[in-house]
């Protein structure tokens, strides 16, 4: 049974509904299938590519929703909808950057398919996949704190903006998975935002939703405690990935469509 409650759900992939080290989201199946009987929205919101995004809809059986590609730099699935195309202009900026501080970033485009398989454990062919990129670049940071800041102020010159995620440094024109969320909320127009995340990145999107949940990953650092969580408005899950995904989706939906 459906009520007529619009409820639109975003979720972060890597560490929130997909598991960190194996990438399945089997244990969310359950409350993924909840929110299709209720036609509530499923927006994935995550680093990955448009490319990638789009194979995972269709395992997940969400095509044709929309989706935040690339950290919120891209939006697809929503008609009337452009992102400019900027990963040329990125890496062209990246060249301008002292190479002092540019020797110490390795991005996808520095990389092989083989490189950028080895470190986020995707097949050859799904790393390549994550290369093919329109609006950011990720990569890995091996230089020190101070220099990174240096390397934040020489790459903010040319406006461009850094954020990190669970693994990676992402570098961007500054649009952010909240600037792309409220996108998404103005073409639906739901009468309730939950929104799920595990990383630092996620933050705002949390902030931003009517209800947030922050999924547990023990791979990293607990995010600090976020405004919302005084109030009960964010919660924390206890389980990892999409064990804690699940039951947090679950709860949240008891109370919102009983069954
Ligand atoms: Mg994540």
């Amino acid at each position: 049974m459906t009520n007529s409650l619009k409820l639109a759900v975003f979720t972060d992939l890597d560490g929130t509904l997909l598991d960190h080290d194996t990438y399945s989201w089997d244990a969310a199946q359950p409350a993924l299938d909840r929110l299709a009987r209720q036609q509530c929205s499923v927006i994935l919101a995550s680093s990955k590519t448009a490319a990638e995004i789009l194979l995972l809809q269709d395992s997940m059986a969400l095509s044709g929703q929309p989706a935040l590609v690339e950290n919120g730099s891209g939006l697809i699935g929503l008609v009337g909808t452009h992102s400019p195309r900027t990963y040329t202009a990125l890496r062209e900026i990246l060249d301008l950057v002292p190479q002092t501080l540019r020797a110490h970033f390795r991005g996808f485009g520095d990389m092989s398919a083989e490189d950028v398989s080895s470190l986020t454990g995707l097949s050859p062919k799904a790393a390549a996949l994550a290369q093919t990129r329109d609006y950011s670049e990720p990569g890995l940071w091996s230089g020190g704190e101070e220099e990174l800041r240096t390397f934040y102020t020489a790459l903010a010159q040319h406006g461009v903006s850094a954020q990190r995620g669970g693994r990676f440094l992402t570098l961007s024109f500054g649009r952010t998975k909240a600037d792309a969320m409220t996108h998404v909320i103005h073409a639906l127009k739901p009468d309730l935002t939950l929104a799920l995340g595990d990383a630092p990145n996620d933050v705002e999107m949390l902030e931003r939703a009517d209800l947030g949940v922050i999924v547990a990953n023990p791979h990293h650092a607990l995010l600090p405690m976020l405004a919302g969580e005084r109030d009960g408005r964010i919660i924390r899950t206890r389980d990892p990935g999409p064990v804690g995904w699940n039951i947090a989706v679950n709860e949240i939906l008891d109370r919102l469509f009983p069954e």
